[in-house]
């Protein structure tokens, strides 16, 4: 196992680490940005090492400076939580080539899923189905018009670099497809360092279904089921569901096995996320893969009681997967909020500043990943993500009513929050029958208006 493991990142994701380390009696180092110093990440580390400037270019970016703070503090492993660069394959593979291990896939599997385009051939060729589209990248507007004449509006063009939402457009018909077009790829070149573009068909009412997948380097891949996104603002995740309302142990197993089948074909190391959209008759598609923990991991852990981050750190030191477990383990149901640091009646701005009062909801099954406290400042550098709140319920039922208790006893003063918007949606009559999709706030913008 490893002595001490240097964590690439900052806020939540920081803290949840160091706790699983601390558990495994491993020796932890936090880096943080001059913006970070009063962070409590910073003050339950072991060790910890200031990075550089507020700006994530000059921290939380900077490899560099990261292997660096590795060396100086002896750390023989680096967790990269996720956003920053958690998958990118550069890094990878410098932290490898200094003698350290990458908590993660090789940087081989990075590349290979971090190309959507390619992710998607690859997925094709192992039988999975995909949304109809162009087969590869889209090298000009000519050929763009004619894949989505061919498939037939409307249509969505994704980064192939993408992620987080960014770098997508959709167009409903040719004349609005060479301004998303040119939109979508100036977004990728800016946000990604690459213009390269494919094309879906934009399908109706999708709901947003992943598979958790954690696979060892002894060639063993399982999946933790699935979890429920469709709950989304701008093609970004707000609440997240295990198991979904709309999936059967058949469907789930079908799921499953698609997500196990291309994990084993890269020989998947770690903890990752295949992604599907699954349409309203119960066809599915594969989407993309995620090559890292992602931020509703915790609705897997409650459903599963199953420590993702303990099992990814432990397969990282070359541990065999301690259970296989393939979907047949899902105890209750569990539900994510996740709460930022925002404005919904104002287009979800951010509401950096300082936090006046805190006090967190508490009680059986609720759970709160956050890094926030009375006192603390949020820097507007960064997301604006202030806190988790996963709960957990023998039902949906129950789950979705401690949901709403929890929000309701939750209290943060000093910043604008998403909270009261979280609240509506877990009492929105769509929600509570489990009919949404990622259509779901569009079609209800009362939801964002602030009502009290
Ligand atoms: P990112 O990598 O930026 O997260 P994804 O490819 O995972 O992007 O897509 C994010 C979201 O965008 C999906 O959950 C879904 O809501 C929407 N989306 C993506 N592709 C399609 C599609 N072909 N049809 C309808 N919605 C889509």
């Amino acid at each position: 196992m490893f002595k001490k493991v240097l964590i690439a990142n900052r806020g939540e994701i920081a803290l949840r680490v160091i706790r699983a380390c601390k558990e495994l009696s491993i020796e932890t180092v936090a880096v943080y940005s001059e913006a970070d110093r009063e962070s409590l990440h910073v003050r339950f580390a072991d060790d910890d090492v200031c990075i550089g400037r507020a700006p994530s270019r000059d921290s939380y970016l900077n490899i560099p400076r990261l292997i660096a703070a590795a060396e100086i503090t002896g750390a023989d492993a680096i967790h990269p939580g996720y956003g920053f660069l958690a998958e990118n394959a550069e890094f990878a593979e410098k932290v490898a080539a200094s003698n350290i291990t990458f908590i993660g896939p090789t940087p081989e599997q990075i590349r290979q899923m971090g190309d959507k385009a390619a992710a998607r051939k690859l997925a094709q060729q192992r039988g999975l189905a995909t949304v109809p589209g162009s087969p590869g990248p889209v090298e000009s507007m000519e050929e763009g018009q004619q894949v989505a004449a061919d498939i037939g509006f409307p249509v969505i063009i994704k980064a192939a670099a993408g992620g987080g939402g960014k770098g997508m457009r959709v167009a409903v018909d040719a004349d609005q497809f060479s301004q998303s077009f040119n939109l979508a790829k100036q977004e990728a070149l800016a946000a990604f360092g690459s213009g390269e573009v494919y094309i879906e068909k934009y399908l109706a009412r999708p709901r947003h279904i992943e598979i958790q997948i954690m696979g060892d380097t002894h060639g063993k891949v399982m999946h933790l089921c699935e979890r429920d996104c469709s709950v989304q603002r701008r093609h970004q995740k707000l609440v997240e569901e295990a198991p979904s309302p709309v999936v059967d142990q058949t469907l789930r197993e079908d799921i499953g096995d698609a997500a196990v089948k291309l994990a084993e074909a890269i020989g998947y190391v770690g903890a990752g996320t295949i992604e599907f959209l699954l349409d309203a008759d119960g066809s599915f598609y594969f989407m993309e893969m995620n090559t890292r923990i992602q931020v509703e991991h915790p609705v897997t852990e409650m459903c599963t009681n199953f420590d993702l981050v303990k099992e990814q750190i432990a397969v990282a030191a070359g541990a065999p997967l301690t259970l296989v477990l393939n979907g047949n383990r899902l105890r209750g149901h569990a539900i994510e909020c996740r709460v930022n640091a925002e404005d919904p009646s104002r287009n979800f701005q951010p509401s950096p500043g300082l936090i006046t009062a805190y006090h967190p909801p508490g009680g059986p099954g609720v759970r709160v990943d956050t890094h926030i406290y009375a006192g603390y400042t949020v820097p507007p550098y960064y997301d604006s993500l202030l806190a988790k709140v996963i709960v957990h319920g023998n039902s949906r039922t129950e789950a979705l009513a401690r949901m709403r208790q929890a929000l309701d006893s939750f209290i943060i003063e000093g910043v604008t929050t998403t909270i009261p918007f979280l609240g509506r949606v877990m009492r929105h009559p769509d929600f509570v029958a489990g009919k949404v999709d990622t259509k779901f706030l569009e079609r209800e913008p009362q939801l964002l208006k602030d009502q009290t």
